[in-house]
């Protein structure tokens, strides 16, 4: 038997659920990653869980795969409805047993919110986030989606799954039945609650007289809707003991329709920012409930199982960042995980692009089988000259590599952008991934040299083989009269806190960068956003649960903007159009409930002491302006190129030393570790 954990004890106390007993309190939860209908996607799949179940999750749930054709996200095939699709599925849980794991298949059909011309749901009534109205199931569609749903769950256990989640949150096909926002029906399918849920109690008896006892049924629930029309914490409640009744063995949750207008898991959202929702379930039902959203370290986690707020602890995005993330939490070992840093760029805004889902700080994720790091027959003595993320990246890669590696870094420390970026609400977290590597370049020998700026004679006197120029940007001057100004200021001067801002300020160009210093200033310091009472009262949450979808009845109430702030780009189209898909509005719903007055198609003249001179559509303005912060993108800082190539060496140029357009950390991570997998080997 094993001994209490000294670390997380309740995080690593055996949960029984159904008929397993999961070794901990971790449980990996459901994420599209883009391979499912992809022709190697399976093999890829098995590498990518088995990786996390040897990482020493207890329990995984696959990305969604639906019941039938109508229920497919896309147009795209990825369903469990046919015999061989078992047998193309089984290669997965072999490889999780195989690596001491237990996995559960996620049956979603995605009602309304398929893109595909076959959608359908209870009512004809389209989802604003979906320009197709769906099909209203008649009687005999809805039974046979129930059925489809039972031979689901037996496709799922011939394959070898362990079991299934039955996926009722989110705004699918489920829960689409239990709303009035979208259940218009009159017959025993629509009307009282109890008719509205019919239909899942349905598919979860249905599936547990199919499976017998032995066969996890896992329900997704959602917890908080947080959509008009959407369910009370009461019907919540009582839809959980429902489900209870009708089968199921333990209840994961989820918050939020995708058509809400809160976030759930951008870095707005606080730290385990809804648990609350979940405690509400967790007091109505005997059987485990596991809280999600936002949770990302073993801390986080462990105190919610120790507070009873939750019996499991389900993540997602955290287990793409660190696949070890319950081993190395296991052994005490915290400054060796890899932080999720909820930016959702390389994952779920992969998903969205039709891309493979990765991570941002481990690009390895999704990638398992194509980006080996694999011991070097031949160690190099390799320099990596700055300390940001690409440096970083490159640098560890190539130390477990075992090349010999010194990293340069010209300032006091390292992190390079991503010191500036923890001040922005919500990116304080990126602390942790400055951590993490500095902990990993510790760990596998890299020499890091701060405070030295080196130049093309330094590194060819120390004869390294290889020479990685990671230096990153400079931020760009764009060119209009009156730069010099006193009232200029770049932004990384703003972020760094070496320059004060006025009352009145104008931020040039609107991109990530404009739009963070935007999130900063509006902030005016004020951290109670990273309170899950303030961020429900500030994004309009009835905490109460009395109100349909947990809204507040009046809305979303207006903050005293902290600075009045106007944001300028040349270019015309939207505002926030540039920035990721699952995050862009987030930042463009702060702007505008903050009165930020945003101009596009705009033409600069000049700054003076009156302002910023402005040509746009009206004709000629003067925008009043204490501040004017040049946020107009970055231009690439690669000054010894030249001079070591004219040396003869062989430089690789990665990140934004090497593009500075759309320069992100997603790239330039990717690129060090690519460039460390690369180095040839015959010199
Ligand atoms: P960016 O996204 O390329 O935006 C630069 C902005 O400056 C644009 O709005 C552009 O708009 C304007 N601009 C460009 N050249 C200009 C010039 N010569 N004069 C005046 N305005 C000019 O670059 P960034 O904001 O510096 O961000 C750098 C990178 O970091 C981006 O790739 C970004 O995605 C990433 N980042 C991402 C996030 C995030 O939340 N995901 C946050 C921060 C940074 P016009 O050309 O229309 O004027
Ligand atoms: Fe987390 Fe960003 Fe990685 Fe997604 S891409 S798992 S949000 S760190």
């Amino acid at each position: 038997m094993e001994t209490v954990n000294p670390y997380y004890p309740q995080l690593f106390t055996p949960l029984k659920v159904g008929s397993l007993t999961l070794p901990n309190r971790l449980m990996m939860g459901s994420i599209h990653t883009g391979l499912e209908h992809r022709p190697d996607g399976m093999g890829r799949l098995a590498a990518f869980y088995a990786e996390r179940a040897a990482g020493g999750v207890a329990l995984i749930a696959t990305g969604g795969f639906s019941p039938n054709k109508a229920g497919n996200l896309t147009t795209a095939r990825v369903e469990m409805s046919t015999e061989e699709d078992a047998r193309n599925h089984e290669v997965i849980p072999r490889a999780v047993h195989e690596a001491g794991g237990r996995i559960v298949l996620q049956v979603l059909h995605s009602g309304r919110y398929g893109y595909h011309p076959d959608i359908v749901a209870p009512s004809a009534v389209r989802s604003p986030i979906n320009r197709d109205e769906p099909h209203a199931l008649s009687v005999d569609e809805i039974e046979q989606t129930i059925e489809n749903y039972a031979c689901s769950a037996e496709l799922a256990k011939s394959a070898g799954y362990d079991g299934v989640e039955i996926m009722g949150s989110e705004g699918y096909l489920i829960t689409e039945f239990l709303s009035l926002r979208t259940n218009h029906r009159d017959d025993e399918w629509g009307g009282d609650f109890d008719n509205r849920m019919r239909f899942v109690v349905e598919v979860l008896r249905r599936v547990r007289a199919r499976m017998g006892g032995n066969f996890l049924i896992v329900f997704r629930i959602s917890a908080l809707d947080l959509v008009e029309g959407g369910l009370t914490g009461a019907e919540t409640r009582r839809l959980a003991q429902s489900a209870e009744a009708a089968g199921a063995d333990m209840l994961t949750t989820g918050v939020g329709w995708h058509e809400a207008r809160i976030p759930t898991i951008a870095q707005a959202a606080p730290p385990a920012g809804f648990v609350w929702a979940t405690e509400n379930i967790k007091g109505a039902v005997s059987i485990p409930v596991a809280a999600s959203n936002r949770i990302n370290s073993p801390e986080i986690a462990e105190a919610i199982v120790a507070e009873g707020r939750a019996d499991i602890v389900m993540m997602a995005r955290p287990f793409l960042a660190d696949e070890k993330f319950a081993n190395k939490a296991r052994a005490g070992d915290r400054k060796a995980i890899n932080i999720c840093i909820a930016c959702n760029q390389a994952c779920l805004d992969h998903y969205f692009e039709g891309r493979v889902c990765s991570c941002l700080v481990n690009p390895r994720a999704g990638f398992e089988t194509k980006l080996p790091v694999v011991q070097t027959q031949v160690a190099k003595r390799i320099a990596v000259v700055g300390g940001g993320p690409g440096g970083l990246s490159c640098a560890v890669a190539a130390a477990e590599r075992g090349h010999s590696v010194v990293l340069f870094e010209a300032s006091d420390c390292l992190g390079g952008q991503f010191n500036l970026a923890q001040v922005v609400p919500g990116k304080a977290v990126f602390a942790d991934s400055i951590a993490y590597f500095a902990d990993q370049l510790d760990r596998h020998g890299v020499a890091v040299r701060l405070n030295t700026r080196v130049t093309a004679d330094s590194l060819r006197r120390e004869d390294f083989d290889n020479v990685v120029l990671a230096t990153g940007v400079t931020p760009r001057a764009p060119d209009i009269p009156g730069l010099d100004h006193p009232s200029v200021a770049r932004y990384d001067d703003v972020l760094a806190g070496r320059r004060d801002v006025g009352a009145n300020v104008v931020i040039i160009g609107a991109g990530g960068i404009g739009f963070d210093v935007a999130m900063y200033l509006l902030e005016g310091g004020d951290r109670s956003y990273a309170e899950p009472a303030a961020f429900a009262k500030s994004w309009g949450i009835d905490m109460t649960l009395s109100n349909a979808g947990g809204l507040q009845s009046k809305g979303r109430p207006r903050p005293v903007p902290a600075r009045n702030i106007t944001m300028l780009k040349r270019s015309a189209g939207r505002f926030g159009s540039t920035l990721g898909k699952t995050t862009g509005w987030v930042h463009k719903s702060v702007v505008d409930v903050n009165g930020v007055e945003c101009l596009a198609g705009v033409v600069y003249e000049r700054i003076d002491e009156n302002g910023i001179h402005i040509l746009v559509d009206e004709g000629r303005r003067c925008i009043p302006a204490d501040t004017i912060i040049l946020c107009a993108g970055q231009d690439p800082r690669r000054d010894l190129e030249g001079p070591m190539t004219g040396l003869g060496h062989t430089v690789h140029l990665i990140g934004g030393a090497c593009e500075a357009s759309e320069l992100d950390a997603k790239r330039a991570i990717l690129e060090g570790l690519e460039t460390a997998i690369g180095f040839n080997e015959a010199g």
